[in-house]
């Protein structure tokens, strides 16, 4: 698939604003600032999503449609645990999360993004843990590579996968660095399997 046809379809406050759940589409999420919005520019070799030096403002659910293939889509949700976002908020995010990991017939795969210097913080786990009780197969993605030395960039992918195979369900782990390309390659081939079947 050429993730670079990506384009922007709309921007939805909440699920229920989301495009007809039809066809297939792969989801995006992670904290605030964990660079999600460079990944996914990464793979679409555009500046479609919003880096923001303001974590946690972006609370709308963005959608982009592949033009290369019929009906698939992806899918960039807001970012989670930013310290200053009110609780009610927090909760409402929470639900809406939970809804869409449940209830969505489209949904054929999530991308986690976590900073590969503090991965599987308590939201991380949550969403995981969401994500395999709906039997969504996972993509973590450790980004920011490029910020540790080869073995220590080696350590923490071992940890993690270590981690993450005590959970029973479809779960892949890989660095990923938007700067220089790290991991793009196995990120495409992921989402090709979970669009192409
Ligand atoms: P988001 O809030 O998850 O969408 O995160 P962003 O993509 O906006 O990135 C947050 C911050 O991390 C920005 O300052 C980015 O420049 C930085 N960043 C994102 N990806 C990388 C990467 O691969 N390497 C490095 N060194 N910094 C990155």
């Amino acid at each position: 698939i050429k993730y670079n046809t990506a384009s922007f379809v709309t921007s939805a406050p909440d699920i229920t604003k989301l495009p007809a759940d039809t066809g297939i589409e792969v989801a995006f999420a992670g904290r605030s600032n964990a660079g999600k919005s460079s990944a996914l520019n990464a793979l679409t070799d555009q500046k479609l999503a919003r880096t923001s030096k303001t974590p946690g403002r972006t609370q709308l659910i963005n959608t982009f449609e592949l033009a290369d293939v019929d009906d698939m889509r992806l899918i960039d949700l807001p970012g989670y645990g930013f310290a200053k976002v009110p609780i009610e908020m927090k909760k409402k995010w929470q639900k809406s999360l939970g809804e869409y990991l449940q209830k969505r017939q489209s949904l054929k795969g999530i991308v986690i993004l976590m900073d590969i210097r503090h991965p599987l913080k308590d939201l991380d786990r949550d969403l995981i843990n969401w994500a395999i009780g709906s039997e969504i197969p996972v993509l973590a993605l450790l980004t920011k590579a490029d910020k540790l030395k080869q073995g220590a960039r080696k350590a923490q992918v071992l940890q993690v996968r270590r981690e993450l195979s005590t959970l029973d369900g479809d779960i892949t782990v890989h660095a990923f660095s938007s700067l220089k390309g790290t991991g793009l390659p196995e990120v495409a081939k992921k989402l090709d399997e979970w669009f192409l079947g």
